[in-house]
């Protein structure tokens, strides 16, 4: 960043007070709800390739008013505690906004995983899971993490089957880490889950035709313009389900390599990432332009910005030239604190991290609970449903004496899937939480904006369970 403005931590910190100072709390429960409860930082040494390699990672637990604390874990090349700090107090606020019973942590290790092949990756997540779980922190009921920037289901795998065998005594020892694919204890539809919340997110705030006009944008998602930045997991999935299932036109795609551009006709999002995997950047795709310089496309003219790839993108240094009406905020920290001004002094909209991107750990959360029931979604119901479905149908045909089309009769009798109930669970979720944050902005007359309504729904959750529990 070349600027000034506050660290990760700092702005995190900075809009907690902003939030909180709308707020009758004790000044002692303000003071703990802001710093992280405990970290712990490793150091390991792995062999590789014949020489040693002293790896440092952190887990920090921000708070633990529920347990178990849940969080990420990353692996870049560039990871700090204060990253960590900041990411760890995200996931605290998120939960309880989602009203997922989780306390917040995140995990990180300084390493860039394209340095190293799968077997040498397998041993590195062995050894810093033996390490974190060795001091509690992996644990089914204490400390959960799960994928972040770096890392995905195949890492979560690893994880938790080191921990099984570490603690082959515990019965819901799977449930120790979430993300993991469906064949090892995962469920369906967490790999999509956080680009499938942004949808979602997305979809309920253009449901609210007072908000909306607050962009100056019309009509809902349907032909919108969207930029998106990083074409990772979050992104991918966000950019592509609106632009396949809503309408959306993808304009631009922002990598670290720099923008490919189609105003146009748009992107297809799924042949950029089939090209991002193959060619590691986004140069060359066809009938695109390139822009080298990718920073530079944030501040191109579209409806909405859609950041999805990691912390500090927009500062106080690019902020006045962001021309976005409405900025979807699918990574954590996109917007320093500085930048968070600006923008709203000049009218952007934004939707909040805390709130956007909560989709990973509400589909986490279902994993969990269905790790430690023992039972995929759907197993006991399925076949009633399926039962009661055909009866409808019979009725139906009966009553009308004519025959119900074989789409509807199959969407009738069909049951819903794990994946048919993980989606609706969350959608449900994401539509409700949009809607507590709108009802704070909109009833409260010191809270201006969506990022201090959504932090002040969390922290009047978080400070009941705090002076409940008698702190
Ligand atoms: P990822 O590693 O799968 O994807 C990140 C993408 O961003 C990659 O394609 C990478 O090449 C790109 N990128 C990196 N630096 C860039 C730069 N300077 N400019 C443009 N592109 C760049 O990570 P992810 O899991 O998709 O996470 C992205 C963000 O979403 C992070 O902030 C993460 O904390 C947050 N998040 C992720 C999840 C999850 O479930 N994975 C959940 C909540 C929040």
């Amino acid at each position: 960043m070349t600027n000034n403005d506050l660290t990760f931590l700092e702005s995190i910190n900075r809009m907690y007070d902003r939030a909180v100072a709308t707020l009758d709390l004790r000044p002692g429960l303000v003071h703990k709800m802001r710093r992280c409860q405990s970290v712990y930082q490793v150091r390991f040494p792995v062999e590789i390739r014949g020489k040693y390699e002293v790896f440092t990672g952190w887990r920090a637990v921000h708070s633990e008013h529920r347990l178990p604390v849940k969080g990420g874990i990353r692996y870049a090349s560039v990871v700090s505690q204060d990253e960590v700090e900041a990411l760890a107090a995200l996931m605290s606020y998120k939960c309880a906004i989602v009203d997922v019973p989780f306390g917040g942590a995140k995990g990180g290790l300084c390493l860039n995983p394209r340095d190293y092949d799968k077997c040498e990756l397998e041993c590195i997540t062995r050894r810093f899971t033996h390490d974190l779980a060795a001091k509690g922190f992996i644990s089914p009921s204490l400390d959960v993490p799960a994928p972040d920037m770096g890392t995905g289901p195949q890492e979560m795998a690893w994880i938790a089957d080191e921990y099984r065998s570490l603690y082959p005594n515990d019965i819901n020892a799977v449930a120790c880490v979430t993300g993991k694919p469906p064949t090892q204890g995962g469920v369906q539809g967490r790999v999509e889950a956080t680009g499938r919340g942004v949808q979602y997110g997305l979809r309920e705030f253009f449901r609210h035709d007072d908000d909306v006009a607050l962009t100056r944008l019309k009509g809902g998602i349907d032909g919108k313009r969207i930029i998106v930045q990083g074409l990772g997991n979050v992104g991918y999935h966000a950019a592509k389900f609106l632009r396949d299932e809503d309408g959306a036109r993808i304009i631009a795609i922002i990598e670290r390599d720099g923008a490919i551009v189609n105003e146009q006709d748009g992107l297809n999002v799924e042949e950029v990432s089939h090209y991002l995997q193959e060619n590691q950047g986004v140069k060359g795709f066809p009938n695109a332009q390139f822009i080298e310089n990718g920073h530079k496309v944030l501040e191109a003219e579209c409806d909405i910005l859609l950041l999805a790839a990691l912390e500090g993108q927009i500062t106080s240094e690019n902020a006045s030239r962001i021309r976005a009406p409405l900025i979807a905020e699918a990574a954590n920290g996109p917007i320093t604190f500085e930048a968070d001004e600006q923008l709203r002094s000049m009218g952007t909209v934004i939707i909040p991290d805390v709130y956007l991107n909560a989709g990973g750990v509400t589909v986490s959360y279902f994993e969990w609970i269905k790790n430690i029931s023992h039972v995929r979604f759907g197993r006991l119901e399925n076949r009633l449903e399926q039962v009661r479905g055909k009866a409808i149908v019979e009725a139906i045909e009966g009553a009308l004496e004519r025959k119900v089309p074989d789409d509807l009769s199959a969407r009738i009798t069909g049951g819903a899937s794990e994946l048919d109930l993980v989606r609706s669970g969350l959608d449900d979720t994401m539509c409700r939480a949009y809607r507590e944050i709108r009802g704070v902005y909109r009833s409260r007359e010191l809270v201006t904006d969506l990022r201090a309504a959504a932090y002040v729904v969390s922290l009047e959750k978080i400070a009941r369970a705090y002076t409940e529990m008698g702190i």
